[in-house]
């Protein structure tokens, strides 16, 4: 497991240690988070939120 902090809420966020980059998570603070790989390490972007994201 590879631990790592959300961008917008600070709190971790766990990642199975075969993540990709390119893969989304869904972070418990309801944004969404891609999987980016900078110089080998594993860095979370938040996605673009759409407008029409409510349900
Ligand atoms: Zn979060």
């Amino acid at each position: 497991m590879i631990s790592k902090k959300c961008p917008i809420c600070g709190r971790s966020v766990d990642l199975p240690d075969d993540v990709l980059p390119g893969e989304v998570v869904d972070h418990d603070c309801g944004v969404s988070l891609e999987v980016i790989l900078n110089n080998g390490e594993i860095l979370l972007k938040p996605l673009e939120i759409s407008e029409d994201w409510g349900e």
